[in-house]
C-alpha cells in the first residue's frame, strides 16, 4: 500500500505531523522536571477543553477508551446498586456486558432500532423510579453515527436525582462535539486518545466531578480492579499539578507529548471554531452521499454526529468488495460492528478538513461506479462543495 493514504475510519484517525513527531523524540524521564511539567501543562488543558474549572479532576492512564469504559464505571459503585444504561448501539451495548461482569443490578433503555435514540424523556421517566446510582450515556455511539441529547439530561438530572452520577461515554465525542461538562452537569467523563483528540491510540482520559469524588471517598474504589483504582490515579495526578515527581504505574511518555501538543493546536483553533468545522464538513458529506442516493443511519440530521456516518450500501455491494476499491483509491473507510448490515462508515474528525471530505466523497463516487452501481459522477460531489462554499469553506 502507498505510504500517503487517508484514513477516514471513526479512529484512529488522521493525525497532524507535528503531533506525530512527538512519538520519536527521546523519552524523558517520567520523573524529570521536563516531564513532569508537559504532565501538568496537559491535565490542564485536558480541562480547557471540556469546559470544567480545577475542582474537576483529570486521569490520563495508559491504554484504550475501553480501559475507560471500565475505570468511569467500576470506581463508583458499590455491591447491589442499581445502574441504569442507555445503549443507542454498539458501544452502549458493551456498557451493559462490561457492567454485568459486576455486582451491580443494570436497567438497559435501548433504541427501538439502529440509527435511532433513545429520547431524554423517556430516560428522565426511568430515572424517576429512583434508586439509580450510575447512569451511563454514550455521547456519539460511533457504529451508528448517532449522537445522543445531553444537554437537558444533565440539567435535569443534576436538579432532580442528587442521588445518580451521569457518566458519559464520549470517546467519538470530546473534542468534536459540543460538550460543556461542568454547565451539563455531566460527573463523569471519558474518552480515548485516537478519535477527535487527534493523538494516536494508547490514551484513556476521565475527568470527575466534585460530586463523583464525594462517591469516590464512600466507595474506596471496592470494585476497581488494582491497576484501575482511581484513589491511586489520583494521588498520581495530583502530585503531577503541584510540580512533584510520582509513580505507580509508569505513564505513556511519548504519548502524552502527543497529547500536549495536540492539544495546544486544539486550543489555538478554539473550541467553538472546532465544534464548527466538524458541523459544516460532516454536515457537507452528508448531503453529498445523501445526493447519490444512499441512506444515512442516523434517522435524521438532529440524530446525526459530526465525528462520524454510518451509510448503507446498495443491497448487490458487498461491504469488503467496496472497502477494498476505497482502498485502491488510498482512502480507507470502514464497515461496521454488524455483520448483518450491509454499511460503512467515515470517520471525519480531528485535523479532518474539506479536502479530505472531498477525497472520501470523491472516492466512494468512483468505487460504486466501478462496482456497477448506476450513479452520475459528480453528483455528491457537488452536492458537497456547494455546501462547503456557502459555509465559507
Ligand atoms: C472507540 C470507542 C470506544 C472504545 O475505545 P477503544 O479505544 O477501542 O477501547 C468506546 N466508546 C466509543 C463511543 C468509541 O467510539
Amino acid at each position: 500500500m502507498n505510504e500517503r493514504f487517508l484514513l477516514m475510519i471513526p479512529g484512529p484517525t488522521i493525525f497532524e505531523p507535528s503531533v506525530l513527531r512527538e512519538l520519536s523524540i527521546t523519552t524523558l524521564s517520567h520523573t524529570s522536571k521536563e516531564f513532569i511539567q508537559i504532565f501538568d501543562e496537559t491535565l490542564k488543558n485536558l480541562r480547557k477543553i471540556v469546559f470544567v474549572d480545577e475542582n474537576y479532576k483529570t486521569i490520563i492512564l495508559a491504554g484504550s477508551g475501553t480501559l475507560a469504559m471500565e475505570t468511569s464505571t467500576t470506581n463508583f459503585i458499590k455491591s447491589g446498586e442499581k445502574v441504569l444504561v442507555v445503549s443507542n448501539g454498539y458501544f452502549g451495548d458493551r456498557m451493559i456486558e462490561l457492567l454485568s461482569k459486576y455486582p451491580v443490578k443494570v436497567d438497559v433503555l435501548k433504541a427501538e432500532e439502529l440509527g435511532s435514540r433513545v429520547e431524554t424523556e423517556k430516560i428522565l421517566e426511568k430515572l424517576d423510579e429512583g434508586g439509580y446510582s450510575l447512569i451511563t450515556v454514550t455521547h456519539v455511539d460511533t457504529s451508528t453515527g448517532v449522537k445522543q441529547e445531553l444537554k437537558s439530561l444533565g440539567k435535569e438530572v443534576r436538579k432532580h436525582h442528587d442521588e445518580t452520577l451521569l457518566v458519559v461515554d464520549g470517546v467519538c465525542s470530546v473534542a468534536g462535539e459540543e460538550l460543556y461538562m461542568k454547565d451539563w452537569g455531566i460527573d463523569i467523563l471519558f474518552t480515548g486518545s485516537q478519535k477527535a483528540l487527534g493523538v494516536p491510540p494508547g490514551l484513556a482520559i476521565l475527568w470527575l466531578s466534585p460530586k463523583a469524588m464525594e462517591k469516590l471517598k464512600e466507595t474506596k474504589s471496592a470494585y476497581a480492579p488494582y491497576y484501575m483504582d482511581l484513589n491511586r490515579w489520583i494521588k498520581v495526578m495530583e502530585a503531577y499539578e503541584e510540580l512533584k515527581p510520582s509513580y505507580f504505574a509508569t505513564p505513556a511518555v511519548n504519548l502524552i507529548m502527543a497529547l500536549n501538543k495536540s492539544l495546544k493546536l486544539i486550543l489555538e483553533e478554539g473550541m467553538e471554531r472546532r465544534f464548527g468545522r466538524h458541523k459544516i464538513l460532516s454536515k457537507a458529506f452528508r448531503a453529498g452521499v445523501k445526493s447519490i442516493g444512499l441512506n444515512v443511519m442516523a434517522k435524521n440530521e438532529d440524530y446525526a454526529a459530526s465525528t462520524v456516518t454510518a451509510i448503507h450500501l446498495p443491497q448487490n455491494i458487498e461491504v469488503q468488495q467496496f472497502l477494498a476499491e476505497m482502498q485502491r483509491r488510498n482512502v480507507i473507510v470502514a464497515g461496521g460492528p454488524y455483520p448483518n448490515i450491509n454499511y460503512f462508515r467515515v470517520g471525519h474528525m480531528g485535523p479532518v478538513n474539506a479536502n479530505d471530505i472531498l477525497a472520501t466523497m470523491g472516492a466512494i463516487e468512483r468505487s460504486l461506479h466501478k462496482l456497477g452501481i448506476p450513479i452520475e459522477l459528480g453528483k455528491g460531489l457537488s452536492e458537497t462543495q456547494n455546501i462547503l462554499a456557502n459555509e465559507g469553506k
